[in-house]
């Protein structure tokens, strides 16, 4: 099978032929068929995960199909088709993995950085945390959810998101353009907070009703004057500035969800967060129920994530436009 191997931190994607491995007890081999490029894929080139195992397969927006199990798997089958996402395992007994909340455990092994990822053609998974993806999906617009998708709904059910609730996204890359579609489906009301004026059609077509410039308007104004505030923010890029500017454009009672990771500190104004009792929160990707919750949306509003299938063997250059900021939706690494 072909692999997509990241060497060193800093090291260009190199392909590889390899063995398919065999799945051991409680494990199932997938068939990848689909796997998103994250921003996380791009920071683990980069060396930017301390716990990182090298060498490694990136990938953990996977969907494919299970091509073999081994013993002890439970209810999964050869023909299923599943999705992985970046918790690959967790030790299962703590208080976080006792509570839904495993994507805390401290033991959690990460799919694509401390386990080989879906940049392949096989992948190993512990088939407790897998997911079975739902009949209208299909694997090239799954992909996308397995993170992205997932982080977003994570991160609004986390800052307690209602049906009506105004949503400003900072941000319209792949985190961003999901946060408006999954924030449409169930109902709430979005802007669009973007650098980049040439967005403003895109964020429309998925569903914003406001546009926010960032580069000629006040954000904290401009969200101000949509009838009080924002009830949450989703900031997606990892600059601190943009969600600085924007926090006191929170409603009363408003919550910021910190996604993208800056590289400095984010100040916040204490009077702010006092006085209008808002808050600032970070949430990384999702529980296994998260995911079964986000792809169950997904499947039942027909939500097309907006995709750019690319060949398995480009996998360098999407990294590399990934890294240049130059992408509309989100790439898709397809097997061939
Ligand atoms: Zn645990
Ligand atoms: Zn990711």
């Amino acid at each position: 099978m072909k692999a997509a191997v990241i060497n060193a931190p800093n090291a260009e994607v190199r392909i590889e032929e390899r063995d398919p491995p065999s799945p051991a007890r409680g494990e199932v081999l997938i068939r990848v068929h689909a796997c998103g490029v994250c921003h996380g894929d791009l920071m683990l080139q980069l060396g930017q995960f301390p716990f990182a195992r090298y060498p490694v397969v990136p990938g953990h927006e996977i969907a494919g199909v299970i091509e073999e199990v081994g013993e002890d798997v439970g209810k999964l089958h050869p023909g299923d088709r599943v999705g992985l996402s970046a918790l690959f395992s967790s030790c299962g007994c703590c208080k976080q993995c006792l509570h839904d909340d495993e994507i805390l455990c401290s033991q959690m092994q990460f799919t694509g950085i401390t386990q080989d990822g879906g940049y392949q053609q096989f992948v190993l998974a512990r088939a407790a945390y897998v997911a079975h993806l739902p009949d209208r999906l299909d694997f090239v617009e799954a992909a996308p959810l397995m993170c992205a998708g997932l982080t977003v709904f994570s991160g609004l059910r986390h800052a307690g998101f209602e049906p009506r609730n105004k949503v400003a996204v900072i941000g319209l890359g792949g985190l961003g353009h999901m946060g408006i579609l999954l924030v449409r489906a169930m109902g709430g009301r979005v802007a669009v907070l973007s650098t980049s004026a040439d967005k403003e059609d895109e964020a429309r077509e998925l569903g914003a009703e406001r546009f926010i410039n960032l580069k000629t308007e006040s954000a904290s104004e401009a969200l101000r004057a949509w009838e009080g505030g924002a009830d949450i923010i989703l900031a997606t890029p990892p600059a601190a500035e943009p969600m600085m500017a924007a926090f006191p454009g929170l409603a009363l009672n408003g919550t910021m969800v910190v996604l993208g990771a800056p590289a400095g500190d984010i100040a916040v104004s204490p009077m702010d967060l006092i006085m209008g009792r808002r808050r600032l929160i970070g949430s990384p990707a999702g529980s296994r129920k998260d995911l079964r919750d986000t792809l169950h949306l997904a499947a039942a509003h027909g939500m097309h994530p907006r995709v750019i299938p690319m060949p398995l063997g480009d996998a360098g250059k999407a990294l590399k436009q990934m890294h240049e900021r130059k992408i509309h939706g989100r790439l898709v690494l397809v097997m061939d």
